[in-house]
């Protein structure tokens, strides 16, 4: 990790009620301080619960798993992101592979949505990651930059100054094999110097965490690295004590 202040955030997915969560936050408000920057994104259903769970002063923000490119209109099911502000969120997560790969989403709609997110105040989580075939072929930087280069042309690098990266290689999300330090770091470093190419100060300033099977005994060795600056969590999240003992090793290596 370099001098940027580390993130986690959670991500529930399709999972929790509202006591598991009254027990998440209860486990984790009064043991996460300011050294970390940390997101609990439960379902769409349980934000307006969770913020009053958490508390504005709190230390752990809401965010959304998803969102509408939609303002308004005849989107059936949608959510808009003004309808997240008005819950309380603060981060959105944007282009999640399951939501590339299950959902129809198009880095074409991802860029959308990350422009409708930054529009309203929130701050995007923007996805990356290639399949496992991608990497095998050789493809990893080439479908990393096709990913962010389109929403770098819709938005311009300036709007990543209130932007997260996330990097989630496809074949490590939710599958127990997590990237080794070494291939995350050369992604990370990847993705931090096309920022830079275009903009020199983004690309140190900007935040890329990890995402994909981290657990507390992989987490300190891949925030040791100089471009990780914190990470993705789907499984391990659900247990506050696995998710606690990840921010703490993202706070050690900060
Ligand atoms: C995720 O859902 O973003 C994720 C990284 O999941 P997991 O930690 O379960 O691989």
């Amino acid at each position: 990790m370099g001098h940027r202040k580390p993130f986690v955030a959670a991500n529930w997915k399709l999972h929790g009620s509202k006591s598991q969560l009254e027990h998440f936050t209860s486990q984790c408000t009064e043991r996460i301080d300011e050294d970390v920057d940390v997101a609990l994104c439960p379902s769409h259903v349980h934000l307006g619960f969770t913020a009053e769970l958490l508390g504005e002063q709190g230390r752990v923000k809401l965010g959304a798993q998803n969102v509408s490119q939609h303002r308004h209109g005849a989107y059936t099911g949608e959510i808009s992101c003004e309808m997240l502000v008005e819950a309380g969120c603060r981060y959105v997560l944007v282009g999640h592979s399951e939501r590339r790969r299950l959902f129809g989403e198009t880095s074409f709609i991802v860029a959308e949505k990350f422009a409708a997110v930054r529009a309203a105040g929130l701050i995007p989580i923007l996805c990356l990651g290639e399949s496992g075939a991608a990497r095998q072929a050789r493809r990893t930087f080439e479908v990393i930059a096709e990913e962010l280069d389109i929403v770098i042309e819709k938005n311009g690098a300036m709007a990543f100054d209130h932007a997260i990266i996330a990097y989630e290689p496809i074949w490590a999300v939710g599958t127990g094999k997590c990237a080794t330090p070494e291939q995350a770091q050369e992604v990370h470093s990847f993705i931090r110097s096309r920022l830079a190419e275009d903009t020199p100060v983004i690309g140190e300033k900007v935040r890329i965490i990890y995402g994909g099977s981290v657990t507390p005994a992989n987490a300190q060795d891949l925030f040791a690295q100089p471009d990780i600056d914190g990470g993705l969590i789907g499984r391990a999240s659900l247990d506050g004590e696995a998710f606690l003992g990840i921010v703490e090793a993202a706070k050690g290596a900060s």
